[in-house]
């Protein structure tokens, strides 16, 4: 398969370290607030990944962390802490914020059918082994000691800036942000990898080391929790494209001054979504979030078809019509797959007939994960032509990978046998029907049954689930 390397600026054929295996790392949440859907854009990408690398038989272990300790508003040293933030805004510690979001951050990636990483750690829980790193650089000459913190040296560095997009101007986060510059650092573009003078005096969280009191910074828990479980060689590293400088520039310089050696061969960045009014943000405007669109009704899996509509290295525009594009496309996809079922096809998955239509489903994905062509084979098994069984087949095993759901919703749809003869457009309403229903929008659901009563079909909710009738 290939991938776009953010390392290389080039689609490069996938190789692993070792034949079979992936190690990938992703960074997790920072875990002061819900997470909003431009977060979990990047989680649902980066999980169609990991489910397409199995899909195609590697054994793949992912590793996440949550980051509860370090991170300030600005992703360099400066601005406020991010989780004292979250503590102080609703009255709790830091470690109950930590606690309540990163739950709802696990609820919302069950809602996205996000599968949750084989190892998730908090990097509260990692103190130890930050601290082994550190020390370990300091003796290797790469971190300095000043005012009380602990800084990588990044003129120790033959090249500093390996994403190659980034300049020495940039840095200047202090001057655009309208903070302090800190005058402890040897070069503007050094950071910190252990705080003992903390810039809050109402830090919660604070650990014994041998520089004194404190805590770590962001960037060394990624490096610290990635090697301790997936060792010195990694194959893929993830994130939102706003990760990549300075985290992930951080990340490689720290870590390859540790090892020694190269870390990690492929840079798998998502690009952002936005709003029409611009950057996503928590703090400015409506914080969307998934149970703000549930509450309009929204299934989440909706939004999931919307983001595989689109190319992970494209920025895509969220408004609420391209939502309710996606929602109309998604309903259609649904009627369609409950007409399979209800075919009650015997004749069994023709064989040449399923490979060569998957054929088109790993060509779209092992093109760097064209999820947008992914789906566009999906619609291509729709119109083939083959029988029921095979369309049926092929739609579940894409979906191993997509995730979508279009399969298990039409077989609920589907559940009566008296089913068969029910025109796609009148499932579609009845699709639209149970989503409203779910979203507790009875209005809306009676609305869609007188609509479905006047088309000459009657509709109800019976145990086994729903049940149209045609009117006599
Ligand atoms: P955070 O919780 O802020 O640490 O971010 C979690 C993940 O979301 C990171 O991988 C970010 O790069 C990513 N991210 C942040 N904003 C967006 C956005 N608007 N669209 C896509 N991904 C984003
Ligand atoms: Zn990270």
């Amino acid at each position: 398969m290939k991938l776009y390397n953010s390392l290389t600026h080039t689609v490069e054929e996938f190789v692993p370290n070792e034949p079979g295996k992936v190690s990938m790392y992703t960074c997790g949440p920072t875990v002061y607030h819900f997470a909003h859907i431009g977060n979990l854009r990047s989680y649902i990408m980066e999980d169609v990944l990991e489910k397409y690398m199995r899909y195609v038989g590697y054994d793949v272990k992912r590793v996440m962390n949550i980051t509860d300790v370090g991170h300030l508003t600005s992703d360099g040293d400066t601005g406020d802490d991010k989780m004292l933030k979250g503590a102080k805004r609703e009255k709790k510690t830091v470690m109950e914020i930590a606690q309540f979001y990163t739950d709802a951050f696990f609820a919302d990636c069950a809602k996205l059918n996000i599968k949750t990483p084989d190892v998730v750690q908090p990097a509260t829980g990692c103190i130890d082994d930050f601290i082994k790193v550190i020390t370990s650089l300091i003796e290797k000459g790469y971190a300095y000691e000043a005012g009380g913190n602990i800084y990588f040296d990044t003129s120790k560095l033959s090249q500093y800036y390996v994403f190659g997009d980034f300049r020495e101007e940039d840095l200047a986060v202090g001057v655009r942000e309208g903070v302090e510059a800190d005058s402890n650092k040897k070069n503007k573009a050094d950071f910190v990898l252990w705080f003992t003078k903390s810039k809050f005096d109402d830090q919660e969280l604070k650990w014994d080391s041998p520089w004194g009191v404190g805590y770590p910074g962001w960037h060394i828990e990624c490096s610290c929790i990635s090697m301790k479980n997936l060792g010195e060689y990694l194959d893929i590293h993830c994130g939102g494209i706003d990760n990549q400088f300075p985290h992930h520039t951080n990340e490689i310089a720290q870590s390859e001054a540790y090892i020694g050696h190269k870390w990690c061969n492929y840079w798998f960045h998502v690009h952002h979504l936005n709003t029409t009014g611009g950057k996503m943000s928590k703090s400015k405007g409506e914080f969307l979030t998934v149970s703000l669109l549930e509450s309009k009704g929204y299934d989440p899996l909706v939004y999931r078809f919307f983001c595989l509509q689109s190319h992970y290295r494209k920025s895509l525009v969220f408004s609420y019509e391209n939502l309710d594009n996606a929602k109309v496309a998604y309903d259609k996809l649904v009627a369609r797959c409950a007409q399979l079922v209800s075919a009650n096809d015997t004749a069994g998955v023709n064989a040449d007939d399923f490979a060569k239509l998957k054929a088109l489903f790993t060509n779209a994905m092992d093109d760097d994960v064209n999820t947008s062509n992914g789906i566009t084979a999906v619609y291509d098994v729709l119109k083939a032509d083959t029988n029921p069984a095979t369309k049926l087949a092929l739609l579940e095993d894409f979906d191993k990978v997509l995730s979508i759901g279009i399969v298990e919703k039409a077989k609920k749809l589907a559940s009566e046998d008296n089913q068969s003869d029910v025109p796609a457009d009148i499932l579609e309403l009845a699709q639209k029907r149970a989503e409203a229903r779910k979203a507790k929008n009875f209005a809306l659901a009676d609305e869609l049954r007188e609509q479905i009563s006047q088309m000459g079909y009657a509709i109800e909710e019976t145990r086994q689930g729903t049940k149209i009738t045609k009117k006599v």
